[in-house]
């Protein structure tokens, strides 16, 4: 049954409401530096539960719990200290860290899709964060989109997808950062790049002072919800174009008279991670309504750039 979906003004009296509802096991979008999350109470195995049916997320996909501040996080996670300085230096920000599951977390199975490991973060949003301050508990948060499609960077393009589908979204602004999280396994001292995403890599490896492994390195431990399809519009897309064949609509990155849209005219790649989900939404309903596919400039692979290919890796893969 349809429900309704309240739109929750980013005052106190809306951060309380989106509190309210998350401590009765409800569903609440809300605004983060990468994109909108879909909260739920990690405690709560129905509130968890509902976060599955309503995106259509496969259940082996384990969720990212967002806490407050590493204080938090601890009463979760088992920290080495190689996770503690990661911690240190980039939360609250766009990372994530893969660490053991401590045995008395409380937290509901289907979070960690019955894995002894758990993804934690700190969010740097101030609406996000206050929210998690006005809760007070930890919150699980896939991408607030139907599982598979392209995240929402904006609360139009939550209400795009989940409208009628979860209790409420928090109003806010668009996301700065407009990439998910650098996932990073930490188990003791060895650290694996399990997703890229808003820290980049040269940041990581700059604190550590060492090389960290890859997802392609054979020792690297797999991430579950890695799939390749993913962030899939509705054309077809092709990577690393430099000229669009007639078909095509172009969305570009650099100079690029030829496009229709641009992640970044200057070829900055802040700016084209910030654009990348809005920009791939309004070309995939340029291209529909034209019957055109979609053709996408080259982007390099460094700083935010490993991330931005990686989604347009997936959004490209065969369906
Ligand atoms: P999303 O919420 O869609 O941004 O995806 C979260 C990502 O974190 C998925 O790719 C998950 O597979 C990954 N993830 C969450 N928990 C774990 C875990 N315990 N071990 C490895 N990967 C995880
Ligand atoms: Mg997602």
């Amino acid at each position: 049954m349809e429900q309704k979906t309240a739109k929750l003004t980013v005052d106190k009296a809306g951060m309380n409401r989106a509190a309210e509802l998350l401590a009765a096991g409800g569903l609440v979008a809300f605004p983060t530096e990468t994109v909108y999350g879909l909260g739920a109470d990690a405690r709560n195995d129905a509130a968890v539960a509902a976060i599955y049916a309503a995106k259509g997320r496969p259940g082996f996909n384990p969720l990212i719990v967002h806490v407050a501040d590493l204080a938090v996080a601890e009463k979760y996670a088992t920290f080495s200290n190689t996770a503690r300085r990661l911690a240190a230096a980039f939360w609250p920000g766009p990372l994530s860290l893969v660490l053991p599951l401590r045995a008395d977390a409380g937290l509901s199975e289907r979070v960690t899709a019955g894995l002894d490991s758990v993804a934690i973060r700190v969010p740097a949003h101030p609406l996000g964060h206050g929210l998690l301050m006005a809760f007070g508990g930890p919150v699980a948060a896939p991408s607030a989109n139907i599982s598979g499609r392209v995240s929402p960077t904006t609360p139009a393009h939550v209400l795009d997808g989940l409208d009628g589908r979860i209790d409420a979204v928090l109003i806010g602004g668009a996301c700065d950062v407009g990439v998910e999280s650098t996932i990073l396994s930490v188990v003791g001292d060895t650290v694996a790049l399990l997703r890229a995403g808003g820290v980049t890599i040269e940041q990581i490896e700059t604190l550590l002072g060492a090389g960290i492994r890859r997802p392609a390195d054979p020792d690297t431990p797999q991430s579950p919800g890695q799939i390749a399809s993913h962030y899939a519009p509705a054309a077809l897309i092709r990577l690393n174009a430099t000229t669009p064949r007639t078909d095509e609509v172009l969305l570009g990155f650099g100079e690029h008279p030829q496009a229709e849209l641009n992640l970044s005219p200057r070829g900055d790649l802040a700016e084209a991670a910030a654009n990348l989900f809005a920009m791939l939404r309004r070309i995939d309903a340029i291209a529909t309504t034209q019957e055109a596919s979609i053709a996408v400039a080259p982007i390099p692979m460094q700083g935010l750039g490993l991330a931005i290919n990686d989604r347009l890796t997936r959004a490209a893969a065969p369906r």
